[in-house]
């Protein structure tokens, strides 16, 4: 039987990091793909945001060389009525990058790009082969081996047996291996699955139209992204797969390509139908568990994809980074067993991808109650369209690492902006004060109250502060009123 440190089984953006991080580490490694190269199934268009360049710079230097790239700066937000009509077109923060690398001080802004996984796949398998892990092609893992409750290795179709000290598992979102060695069986309901359809389109008119902007269509439906390639666009739309799921994947699709501004902006730029695909993409408030005895779970495969906006790219690459780096740390200890590799978890929790997670339940509840919920998007877009006359925030389009300090940046942002509206406040608001009624001050403070649990995601002492300040004041409003 061949005998590797690591096995890794999936050369997606996942497998190949984390075999490209075990190889640099001195560590005799294989990773094993199905397809007959990395990417052959093209699987979703990809959107790499800021936190890429910060990362994965050796990656984003390379991305302009490839056919499908272009350069994102900002998302734009198309806000569409219940009569199809699209009402707003909301531009978020520029780059702040200066194009060509990452900053290093800042982290807010888009400056991202989009890639097919067709050209991004194979160009991480390459960093991979480069630093020394052997690549194996059209190779299907079908199980592991266990040894005593240990995975010790796993099995091709082929009949091939490799022993590892180590597997680490990056083979998506069914993940045959995760199964194979019960760790989990289903996600229940945290899955979603991605209808998408990509377009060919005229290059020249796709620059006029879109720039260096990715798109995205909010209404009474469910969402949908718009993903701009080269001379390509993805459009895809995305619902969990829970017991209520009542509708065809194609059908969330169709009801955003009736959008007339839709059509108008596909007939500009000569858009052509030519592949529709539907995908799964594991969307949970936290991921399950990650490890076994010798044996990690990385990227899809482990549940790692973004709680906030389904993004897992990033994702996939920093949990396959920390589980190579700790299958060395166990490796070289002489113990793979299942209480030494929950050092992954403790890891990956300590890093940016567990801040990502720290909030998961507030993220996934909040696109829960919104985008996914067509009903109650007929309420939500009038209150957006307010919204966006006041302040043209967005914290879920913001890339930038990590949602909670984006968050925190917003607000901070909105504080920047209040003493210019405590100017126009004092002196035609206030006024006004004598005529808010008992009942309003009443809902206000219920409100503020019934609103406590989310404190947690603003920890600025400042907020505190503010909200402290902003409750005395409508007790003693309270109290003033409550003997009129
Ligand atoms: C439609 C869609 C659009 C998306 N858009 C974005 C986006 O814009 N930005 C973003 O960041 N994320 C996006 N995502 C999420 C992102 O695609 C995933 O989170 C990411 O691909 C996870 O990477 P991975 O390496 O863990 O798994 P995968 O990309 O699924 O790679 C798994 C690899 O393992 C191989 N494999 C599977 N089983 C076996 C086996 N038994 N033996 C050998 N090989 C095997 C597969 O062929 C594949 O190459 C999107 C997802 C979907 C579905």
């Amino acid at each position: 039987m061949e005998k590797w440190d690591v096995v890794v089984v999936g050369a997606g953006p996942g497998g190949s990091y984390a075999a490209k991080t075990a190889a640099e580490l001195g560590l005799k490694t294989v990773f094993l793909e199905r397809g007959k190269y990395p990417g052959e199934k093209n699987s979703s268009g990809a959107g790499l945001g800021t936190r890429w360049w910060r990362d994965f710079p050796e990656i984003m230097g390379e991305l302009p060389k490839l056919p499908s790239y272009r350069r994102i700066d900002m998302i734009v937000i198309k806000v569409v009525d219940e009569e199809n009509r699209l009402r707003l077109v909301q531009g978020t923060t520029g780059s702040d990058r200066d194009g060509s690398r990452w900053s290093g001080s800042l982290d807010k802004g888009m400056a991202g790009a989009s890639i097919y996984r067709a050209d991004l796949d194979p160009l991480i398998a390459d960093l991979a082969v480069a630093a020394g892990a052997e690549l194996r092609e059209a190779t299907l893992a079908t199980g592991v081996i266990m040894e005593g409750g240990v995975v010790r290795g796993v099995v091709t179709e082929k009949g091939e047996r490799l022993a590892a000290e180590v597997v680490i598992a990056a083979d998506g979102a069914m993940s045959t291996m995760a199964r194979s060695a019960g760790v989990r069986n289903r996600w229940g309901g945290g899955c979603t699955l991605v209808p998408q359809v990509d377009f060919a389109c005229d290059e020249e008119k796709l620059d006029a139209v879109v720039g260096n902007a990715e798109w995205c269509w909010f209404g009474p439906f469910n969402g949908a992204y718009q993903v701009n390639f080269r001379e390509s666009f993805h459009l895809g739309a995305g619902k969990w797969l829970r017991p209520d799921w009542d509708t065809r994947p194609q059908d969330m699709l169709k009801r955003v390509m009736e959008i007339p501004a839709f059509r108008k902006f596909c007939k500009v730029v000569e858009a052509r139908p030519r592949e529709y695909q539907a995908h799964l993409l594991p969307w949970l408030k936290k991921p399950p568990k990650t490890f076994a005895g010798g044996m990690m779970l990385v990227g899809d495969a482990g549940g790692f994809p973004c709680p906030l906006d389904g993004e897992g790219i990033w994702h996939a690459c920093m949990s396959g980074r920390i589980a190579a780096e700790t299958a060395a740390w166990a490796i070289s200890r002489g113990d793979v067993s299942e209480r030494a590799l929950a050092e992954y978890e403790r890891r990956w929790k300590a890093s940016p991808l567990g801040l990502e997670h720290s909030f998961g339940s507030e993220f996934v509840e909040i696109w829960d109650h919104s985008i996914f919920d067509p009903e109650l998007m007929k309420r939500l877009i009038q209150l957006i369209l307010e919204m966006s006359e006041i302040h043209p925030f967005s914290v879920l389009f913001d890339w930038s690492d990590d949602h909670v300090s984006c968050l925190n940046q917003h607000i901070e942002h909105l504080f920047d902006l209040l003493p210019e509206f405590s100017q126009f406040g004092k002196r035609y608001i206030k006024p006004l004060n004598a005529a808010i009624s008992p009942r309003v001050v009443r809902r206000a403070l219920l409100q503020a109250k019934v609103r406590m649990p989310a404190l947690r995601l603003l920890p600025d002492e400042a907020y505190l502060k503010a909200l402290s300040l902003l409750n005395k004041r409508l007790g003693e409003r309270l109290k003033g009123t409550a003997g009129r």
